[in-house]
């Protein structure tokens, strides 16, 4: 990986788009096949292909835990490291040194090497799994001859790389390398999921032999969030459609003659948890991939979340249950019909073919939709996103009608719509170095709200929604007002400080959970800082039982629809 590095450090030196093609073009054409598959997918700043729902697991502990026993640093010296750079890579790499235990007849660190030893770590499992991942981690270091090598190892075990390379860019220079059409080596980046795949079959010629097929997984596309109340400017360029978002499971469904699999976020099949949605598909004739979201119904309605639990965690359903809590399939997008694969037709064209295939009832059904004709004002949406609300649905979703199914990708061409729950005073009881650009800065908050006997509890933590104004102004007063070690709070992690409880925020969030996780016994989903509450004291924040009444009101709610 010495090479890669280097070819990184390049790339990242230069604005020109050209030039950063131009080196990875030579770069990628240098390798074997084997090499070459792993290290077009490294550049995307992963150690897996986008299609392959595998992760490493490895939390900053693991990695860090791993670099100190090849390099032997202490915690001050990968301290100062650390917020020196703002990212591990680069903080560890500053460490490395001559590892003292020397990684004898380990082969070196080239990119199919590294790719091995990524597989090795998803496939870990059992009791020792996080000991074994460990173990694969330090024999990834001790391969590392330099400083730059550990560095950009690194930046792919985290998954971001940071060096100005968008996919797109990627695809050019392996069309440059291998001197094969622009467009082909782009509609086979789509059909694969895989960047590495593409780059070997352009080599070869055999760009045409990607193509999607029944029974294999697409990987799934995916919406960014926009801000509820916020100006709405996405909107305004292009037509775009509205849908309620759906609080169930993504499945995609293939049916192929008879056979039917749906596949779940993490591309396994799971047909079989879902008899009633196989059936259903089963008396549609012909074949097809349909994308959408499998929810527990009453009725007609939709129910919460909470109540499909019951059918995730049973591999065999029996009758009772499926009587329980019946399921639909909520179908929003069709990627394929008999011969033809539909990834490239704009959504307009994919959603007139749905609904002339699945019907407005039963256990697979469309997704209705509606055009958003007013370019995005506030007043429109709002009063959608209230009506998805009393169907029982956590918002909208808005689509671009012009767009192509990009598998894997969150793009702008899919936008999400939710709204907090509620929000609570809370305060500040310790507080975390950020990451990144936050590196030298407090900006993750624990917070409580107040208990039994004024105990505060905590609840959550938050690391968004203050400005950079207002996080270097805390960070002062945080450090002005730690409070001894001995303080800290039982359930701690070792890199939080104690602090004084002072600083009150109010905090939105989308759901609230019971938690062993905090003292509370709650937990808030998507904690986002509103604001800091300059006007209240710590005495005036919310206390344990306003939580308890949100939580029943929540249940009570969920309960009527
Ligand atoms: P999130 O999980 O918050 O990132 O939101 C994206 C998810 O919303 C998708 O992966 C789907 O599982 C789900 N979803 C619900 N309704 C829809 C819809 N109408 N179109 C697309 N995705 C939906």
């Amino acid at each position: 990986m010495k090479r890669f590095a280097a070819i990184c450090e390049s790339v990242a030196a230069t604005p020109a788009k050209n030039e950063k093609i131009a080196l990875l073009a030579e770069y990628l054409r240098e390798l074997d096949d084997r090499d070459l598959e792993a290290a077009a997918r490294f550049f995307t700043g992963t150690p897996f292909a986008a299609r392959d729902e595998r992760t490493l697991s490895l939390g900053g502990q693991t990695l860090v835990a791993a670099a100190r026993a090849v390099w032997e640093f202490n915690d001050a010296q990968l301290g100062a490291a650390y917020r020196e750079h703002g990212d591990l890579g680069a903080a560890l790499g500053e460490l490395v040194r001559p590892p003292a235990r020397l990684a004898l007849f380990d082969d070196a660190l080239q990119p199919h090497v590294l790719k091995k030893r990524f597989d090795e770590i998803a496939a870990a499992r059992g009791k020792n799994s996080a000991r074994k991942r460990q173990a694969i981690c330090e024999r990834i270091f001790a391969a590392c001859g330099d400083s730059l090598e550990a560095t950009y190892v690194t930046k792919i075990m985290t998954g971001d790389l940071r060096i100005g390379l968008r996919e797109g860019l990627i695809l050019e220079a392996i069309a440059a390398a291998f001197e094969a059409p622009a467009a082909d080596v782009r509609r086979s980046a789509m059909a694969a999921g895989d960047v590495g795949a593409v780059a070997v079959a352009a080599r070869h010629g055999t760009l045409a032999d990607i193509a999607v097929r029944y029974g294999a997984p697409i990987a799934f596309m995916l919406a960014s969030p926009v801000q509820y109340g916020s100006g709405y400017r996405e909107l305004q360029a292009g037509s775009w459609s509205i849908e309620d978002k759906l609080d169930g499971i993504r499945a995609q469904l293939h049916k192929e003659g008879d056979a039917v699999r749906i596949f779940s976020r993490t591309l396994n099949d799971v047909a079989r948890s879902y008899p009633e949605v196989v059936d259903a598909a089963q008396r549609i004739s012909g074949s097809f991939v349909i994308d959408g979201e499998i929810v527990a119904m009453r009725g007609d309605g939709v129910l919460p979340f909470r109540f499909l639990q019951a059918r995730l965690q049973r591999k065999t359903v029996d009758a009772t249950l499926m009587e329980e809590v019946p399921v639909a399939l909520w179908c929003f997008d069709l990627l394929a019909r008999n011969e033809e694969f539909l990834l490239e037709e704009p959504l307009a064209e994919r959603r007139a073919q749905l609904a002339a295939l699945v019907g407005a009832d039963g256990a697979v059904r469309l997704t209705p939709w509606s055009e958003l004709e007013s370019g995005g004002d506030a007043e429109t949406l709002h009063a959608a996103f209230e009506a998805s609300r009393a169907r029982g649905n956590e918002g909208l979703m808005l689509k671009r009608n012009d767009a192509p199914y990009f598998p894997g990708k969150r793009g702008k061409w899919w936008l999400k719509l939710k709204r907090e729950l509620s929000t609570l005073d809370v305060v500040v009881v310790a507080v975390e170095w950020g990451h990144g650009k936050r590196a030298k800065v407090l900006s993750d908050y624990t917070f409580a709200v107040r208990g039994p006997n004024d105990a505060l509890l905590t609840i959550g933590k938050a690391y968004s929604g203050l400005t950079d104004a207002e996080i270097a102004t805390l960070t002062e007063w945080f450090l002005a007002h730690r409070l001894p070690v001995d303080r800290q709070r039982p359930r701690a992690r070792s890199h939080e400080i104690p602090v004084e409880p002072e600083i009150v925020l109010e905090v939105a969030f989308d759901v609230i959970q019971k938690s062993d996780l905090h003292e509370s016994g709650f937990a808030l989903r998507f904690p986002r800082i509103v604001r800091i509450r300059d006007d209240k004291l710590p005495q005036d924040i919310d206390a344990l039982g306003r939580v308890e009444e949100l939580y029943r009101e929540m249940l009570a709610r969920e309960g009527l629809r």
